[in-house]
């Protein structure tokens, strides 16, 4: 399957208002409109639609091989600027700003594109789902009383990396025992026990793309109050997931799943949004949460991953990805949701 990439920069211009063309610096934006993976790369989209490159000797060999015209800089921003040209707001640092002639700040018009995947990108995010989901599902007989946090998490991004991935997504949580109460805990040497709940939070990285999810096991029978609470957000996670429409408000799909913690008395338990997109990032537009307004599109990546945490005590967080689709969502994260009890 190829990339368009020229496609997606015609998307861009066709965005682009009161500015003739718009600097893009921010390097995972470059790399969606060219192809071009860097540290240091500019890409200047015109209103019309045509485009150029800039990058340094490091990179100019492969920008090369790009369907777009190509320049050799070590100043990116600088020798593609226009006077009055956009630029990424959200991006750009004052140093670079300042060397521009008559810059415009503009709202993030790139990850407005991004939203909305093609079929190459959905096929990267469904293999990074894969591997995560595949990763767990092998690595998941291991977990065991005894063991750190550090070394799940180690055992299962090795085992992520084995089958075919860049790198984990992101730093992979495990959060056991009490733990468990702290939604971004750091894995520690804290040894599971017997009668812990543990959760794990993590993804595989392939070909840039990412993949996230969550589980959250027992080691050993669960005691009552942890079945209750894994219960709990099983059922919230569902009610969301079923509200992931094209044409939903981001805003009411958190709501769908939030009512039913709330109405359980643990409102003040759930204290992050609902869900976030993924693709070039871990964490993109659109954002599922309590106060947005937004409305989902079709074709989106998006999480679906409520919690429930006690201090002192432990919590429970399931999440999968899933793409948005007009008959129903398409689930890539498939490991099973009934309470795994190791
Ligand atoms: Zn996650
Ligand atoms: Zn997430």
């Amino acid at each position: 399957m190829t990339v368009n990439h020229a496609r997606r920069r015609a998307a861009l211009a066709a965005l682009l208002d009161g500015v003739e063309a718009v600097l893009v610096t921010w390097p995972v934006n470059v790399r969606y409109l060219t192809g071009l993976d860097s540290s240091n790369a500019a890409v200047l989209v015109r209103a019309d639609g045509t485009a150029k490159l800039a990058t340094d000797s490091r990179y100019i060999e492969r920008a090369r091989g790009l369907d777009i015209e190509v320049v050799e800089a070590r100043d990116v921003a600088k020798e593609l600027a226009v006077p009055g040209v956009g630029i990424e707001a959200a991006h750009m640092t004052v140093a670079v700003f300042q060397r521009l002639d008559r810059p415009v700040p503009m709202e993030p018009l790139v990850e407005k594109v991004r939203t909305v995947k093609d079929d190459h990108e959905l096929e990267l995010i469904r293999t990074a789902c894969a591997i995560s989901d595949q990763a767990f599902g092998d690595i998941s007989g291991n977990i065991r009383p005894g063991l750190t946090e550090r070394d799940v998490a180690r055992i299962l991004e090795a085992r992520m990396i084995e089958l075919g991935a860049d790198k984990p997504a992101f730093e992979s949580i495990v959060a056991s025992g009490e733990n468990g109460a702290v939604p971004h805990h750091t894995p520690g040497e804290r040894q599971l026990r017997r009668g812990d709940l543990v959760t794990l939070d993590f993804g595989a990285l392939y070909q840039g793309y990412h993949a996230d999810m969550t589980r959250t096991v027992s080691l050993g029978e669960p005691a009552d109050w942890q079945r209750d609470l894994y219960n709990l957000v099983a059922d919230a996670q569902k009610a969301g997931r079923h509200a992931l429409t094209p044409g939903a408000v981001t805003g009411d799909v958190d709501r769908a799943a939030r009512s039913i913690i709330e109405a359980a008395g643990h409102g003040d338990d759930f204290r992050h949004g609902l869900g976030h997109g993924v693709g070039l990032e871990i964490h993109e537009d659109p954002f599922l949460g309590p106060s947005r307004t937004g409305r989902l599109e079709d074709r989106v990546p998006i999480t679906v991953e409520p919690g429930v945490y006690l201090p002192g005590r432990g919590g429970v967080r399931i999440e999968d990805t899933l793409v948005t689709r007009v008959d129903g969502p398409e689930l890539l994260t498939k490991t099973t949701k009934e309470l795994l009890v190791l």
